[in-house]
């Protein structure tokens, strides 16, 4: 992923005449802190990295999950940098993390390691330096125990320090659907721009979670784009007529992966045939590296929205863009979480509460407005919306 984030870069970077040392410039992190946080005996490789802060504080979130790792946290931390960029907000990039599967420990254990990470980051983060989020497998409850834990260790109140807090520790409505909901307004300006948005569509989801899960509820507002398919790390649930996402398992409004184990009526098939299922439009919520070279052939859907953080691997998207399909990248299309953070934020600095549908509203005019710029740039010159979107960061960030 840091490879294809890089070589993303050095693309759009070259296109636009910047010279080799000011590439290498963007390419490097300002400050990594890595780090060890022990609990119950065992000690967890922990990282923040902070990429870019040209245009503002960084910003990006803090995962929990075995497979954290050094060039995993540089590469999403890279892409938060360009991802600010190419929506227009006054942010810049960092990503955290801490090697660690939380399943395997207390709650009491994973409210200690949330503690010690942020008590060790205290002097590097706040509301005017590093604005750390929930990432994979963090939520707000453990965001509001490092807030807690910051403001301890910093000796001053700044609720404006981490995004993704609780709604009675200054959290924003609207978060939680953010990213879901981001990944449909892009998809719909894609749609209106090529006059296709009225046209009957069928869409393929990988990963129910929190994104997953948001996309599928967002997009009941547009019938004409049935949802067919939907997957999670262990099936995938094909229903050619469409499925009704109010019929799984668990309990509709707060999904959790979990919940997602069985479709009345639907016999589950294995995982990883959500990427070959015959739809117009495939999402990919899941995790990185879910379309790569090894699997790419199978991949039928024309439009690929990527909301997950770089689920397409660079050699897939040649293949892919070779097909004729279009992907709808990343830094834009899984915005919409890191846009209402930011609108978090700025409630927190104002000491205000905004109602969701100003949330909701602010949150379609930011990527409107990003998705229009990225379609006419790359109409305009030819080039991939990805290396368009990469295009107008890097204009922003040079
Ligand atoms: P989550 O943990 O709530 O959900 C992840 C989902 O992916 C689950 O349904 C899980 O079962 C599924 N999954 C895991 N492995 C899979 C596999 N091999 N095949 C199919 N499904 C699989 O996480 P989330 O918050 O929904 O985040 C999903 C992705 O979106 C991550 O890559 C994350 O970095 C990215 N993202 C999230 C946000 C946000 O606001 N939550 C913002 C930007 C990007």
């Amino acid at each position: 992923m840091l490879a294809t984030a890089q070589n993303n870069i050095r693309q759009a970077a070259t296109r636009l005449g910047y010279d080799e040392k000011t590439i290498e410039a963007i390419l490097e992190a300002e400050a990594e802190h890595i780090f060890e946080v022990e609990v119950g005996g065992k000690t967890y490789p922990a990282y923040r990295i902070q990429h870019n802060s040209k245009l503002g504080p960084y910003k990006g979130g803090i995962r929990f999950h075995p497979g954290v790792n050094i060039d995993e946290v540089r590469a999403l931390a890279t892409l938060m940098s360009f991802k600010t960029a190419a929506v227009g907000l006054p942010l810049g990039g960092g990503k955290g993390g801490i090697a660690v599967d939380p399943r395997e420990l207390s709650l009491a254990e994973v409210e200690e390691l949330s503690r010690r990470y942020a008590r060790h980051l205290a002097p590097h983060i706040g509301s005017d330096k590093d604005i750390p989020a929930p990432d994979v497998n963090t939520n707000a409850e453990i965001i509001d125990w490092m807030v807690d834990e910051f403001e301890k260790t910093a000796g001053k109140d700044d609720k404006g320090s981490f995004t993704g807090k609780s709604m009675t520790n200054g959290g924003s409505l609207g978060r939680p659907a953010a990213t879901g909901r981001g990944g449909v307004i892009t998809l719909v300006e894609y749609l209106r721009s090529q006059g296709t948005l009225e046209k009957p569509l069928t869409v393929a989801l990988q990963g129910f979670g929190n994104v997953g899960y948001y996309f599928a509820e967002v997009l009941r507002a547009y019938p004409n784009l049935k949802l067919i398919a939907i997957s999670n790390s262990k099936y995938t649930w094909v229903q050619p007529d469409g499925i009704d996402i109010t019929k799984t398992t668990g309990s509709v409004g707060t999904p959790r992966p979990e919940h997602l184990t069985d479709l009345a009526g639907i016999e589950p098939q294995p995982n990883t045939d959500i990427i070959g299922v015959k739809a117009d439009i495939l999402v990919l919520a899941a995790l990185e590296d879910a379309v790569v070279e090894a699997n790419v052939d199978q991949v039928q859907a024309p439009i690929i929205v990527e909301l997950a953080n770089g689920p397409t691997s660079d050699r897939a998207e040649v293949i892919l863009e070779k097909n004729g399909a279009i992907i709808l990248p990343d830094i834009i299309a899984n915005a919409g979480g890191v846009i209402v953070s930011y609108l978090e934020w700025q409630q927190n600095l104002a000491q205000e509460s905004w109602t969701e549908e100003v949330v909701n509203a602010k949150l379609e005019d930011f990527l409107q407005k990003a998705s229009k710029e990225m379609i006419a740039r790359a109409e305009a010159k030819g080039i991939s919306l990805r290396q368009a979107a990469f295009e107008i960061a890097l204009d922003r960030l040079l």
